[in-house]
């Protein structure tokens, strides 16, 4: 196998003549590496089926109907961008705040934009059918980007960009071209167990589809290193490489291929000496991985012997085995809404206990509106359409939930039953006063004594009932809230949004969404210390927990309790064991006392290096 430093081979060329086990020659294709690690496996080729669009016009009296057709078709595909979103979540935040703004800008474009006055036009005017409308007008406002640099003198990135905005108009217009003539999306679901993908190119909207339990590695055509793909793979941590031109018309079904997501190289039908040099870097990954996951057996535990909970977040089924290789103890936060979204219809109760079913499990009730669109629950009648003008501050998490009784109670029964099966705790999102939680709890019991008189078998004590800690309403009001709750998880992803009034995936604003901003950090640490002045067990699940920079910080704030992305599990241990108490106490002090953000992070860079 060639290092990363081996020369620039030519695009892709012969490299030996002995046959593999196909008897077909070996052949190299030099891509750009994406996502390290090597990937022995069989070609299974996933083309993208054609969308045809067959120039089509309409009568005059159609019109009308064809822009409703065009409408759906656009709804359907804000729906489609929506569900990506939540699938989303289950990436570390640097991998989704790189996706998070393609969508928006695909999400842009479905609204008043351009390209859909443009395509009403068409059909109203031209009487075009919605699909052949929807392509021209795409292809319109792709040349407009592109001739738009026309005669000026452009840098080649300038070019590029422009050359990336006219595509990602054609990709959206080819998304509601498929909504409308009901054309199959790309499907992955006859993927064989350890297969490697080889295609001309993948879109990262394709890649959230992928699962890396199945899936050896990643190989296509076109595609580079920076872009949304090349980020989607990493976080899924496949083995993958872009941009091997002209792989995919080289391969055939089945055949044997190694994909070096290190080196950038893609070896076709390898002889046997490659396969078993291939092996060898397998093994080699695989023990450097296993040095790291050494820290799975290890306590997680400060340097003076202070014990610290790491959990897992759950959010898809997918992630449920890299929960258990990780190390993490239980799982911290699971967020239901991910069971209910990418279904069509409701699941049923048992369903859910089913999902719950397994460790000690922190499960927060559904927490939808805002952004979570979910799609079963207005399919199936139980919530409207919720066109809220500002949906983050909108009808959101409990504010729902306590206007659809019976939808909370059925939740609250499902998880009841599973803490029959093992521990449970039962978390509340977007809480902003004490009365939700009164409420809440009230609901809560009464579920409960129906079940008992159902002689349904339930623990003798209720599961702790907690609460998020995610708006700086909930975060001022903690004393108050400590006295209605049995535990606080503090979600820093939406106490960061609304404490400073950014929303993170709005890309021109990320500068400001600032976590470390000196006001999040004095909610957190009031919200922490009226719970341990009140023995409540707290704990922080939003994406601050994952970033081991930050470990010590949270530690020195009085935070004993993580929880976060499985795969963040072994280094956030790797900090806690590098640190005693005192130096974090230490740290968070001087921390306390600066004004920025930018000061802050100095300081915890300053004190990475210094002892701990
Ligand atoms: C949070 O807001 O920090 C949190 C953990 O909840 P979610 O990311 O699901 O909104
Ligand atoms: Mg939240």
């Amino acid at each position: 196998m060639p290092g990363p430093t081996a020369p620039p081979a030519p695009q892709h060329q012969r490299m030996r003549r002995n046959s593999g086990a196909t008897g077909k020659p070996e052949q190299r294709f030099r891509g750009t590496p994406v996502s390290p690690g090597v990937a022995i496996g069989s070609v299974f080729g996933n083309h993208e089926p054609p969308t045809e669009v067959v120039h089509r016009t309409i009568a005059p009296a159609e019109a009308r109907a064809e822009r409703e057709r065009l409408r759906v078709a656009i709804a359907g595909s804000i729906k489609q961008l929506n569900k990506l979103r939540a699938r989303l979540s289950i990436l570390p935040e640097d991998s989704q705040s790189e996706i998070a703004p393609l969508l928006e800008a695909y999400q842009r474009m479905l609204g008043p934009s351009r390209l859909v006055r443009g395509a009403e036009r068409r059909i109203a005017q031209d009487h075009l059918a919605a699909e052949t409308a929807m392509h021209d007008e795409a292809e319109a406002v792709a040349a407009a980007i592109v001739g738009a640099g026309d005669g000026k003198s452009l840098s080649a990135d300038d070019r590029a960009s422009m050359a990336r905005r006219a595509e990602e108009v054609r990709e959206i217009a080819r998304r509601v071209v498929r909504n409308l003539t009901r054309a199959p999306f790309r499907s992955f679901a006859g993927l064989p167990e350890g297969a490697v993908l080889v295609c001309e190119w993948l879109r990262p909207s394709d890649a959230a589809l992928l699962d890396p339990t199945r899936l050896a590695g990643v190989a296509t055509d076109e595609g580079g290193g920076e872009g949304h793909t090349a980020v989607m793979l990493r976080a899924l941590g496949m083995p993958a490489v872009l941009g091997a031109d002209g792989l995919s018309h080289a391969i055939a079904e089945g055949e044997e291929v190694v994909v070096d997501g290190s080196a950038g190289v893609v070896i076709l039908n390898p002889t046997p000496q490659t396969t078993a040099e291939a092996r060898q870097a397998v093994a080699a990954f695989a023990r450097e991985r296993q040095r790291y996951a050494r820290t799975r057996r290890l306590p997680a535990e400060t340097t003076d012997g202070e014990k610290i909970e790491l959990q897992a977040n759950l959010g898809l089924p997918i992630e449920l085995p890299l929960i258990a290789q990780s190390g993490a103890r239980g799982v911290g936060l699971l967020r239901t809404e991910f069971l209910f979204m990418n279904r069509e219809e409701v699941p049923d109760e048992d369903t859910q206990v089913e999902a719950m079913d397994g460790d000690t499990v922190t499960i927060r009730v559904l927490d939808w509106g805002g952004e979570k669109d979910i799609e079963a629950l207005q399919a199936a009648g139980i919530v409207p359409e919720i066109a809220d003008t500002n949906p983050a501050l909108g009808a959101r998490g409990i504010r729902l939930l306590l206007r659809q009784p019976g939808l909370f109670e059925q939740q609250l029964a499902a998880i009841l039953r599973a803490a029959a099966d093992g521990p449970v705790r039962v978390l509340l999102p977007m809480i902003t006063n004490v009365a939700e939680v009164r409420t809440a709890r009230e609901i809560y019991e009464r579920v409960a004594r129906r079940m008992r008189r159902a002689h349904e078998r339930l623990p003798d004590r209720l599961p702790p009932l907690g609460v998020m800690i995610e708006t700086p309403g909930a975060a001022l009001s903690a004393d108050a809230l400590a006295l209605e709750a049995d535990f606080f998880a503090i979600g820093t992803n939406d106490l960061t949004a609304y404490t400073l009034a950014v929303d993170r995936s709005k890309a021109d604003l990320a500068g400001l969404y600032d976590p470390l901003h000196p006001a999040v950090l004095r909610l957190i640490q009031f919200a922490t210390e009226a719970a341990l002045r009140l023995r409540k067990p707290v704990s922080v699940c939003g994406e601050m927990a994952a970033n081991p920079r930050l470990t010590p910080l949270l530690i020195g704030l009085g935070l004993r309790s993580f929880s976060m992305n499985a795969s963040a599990v072994p280094r956030v241990k790797q900090r806690v064991r590098a640190v005693s108490v005192e130096h974090c106490a230490r740290l968070a002090r001087r921390v306390m006392e600066q004004s920025d953000g930018a000061a802050i992070r100095a300081l915890l860079d300053s004190a990475e290096d210094a002892p701990a």
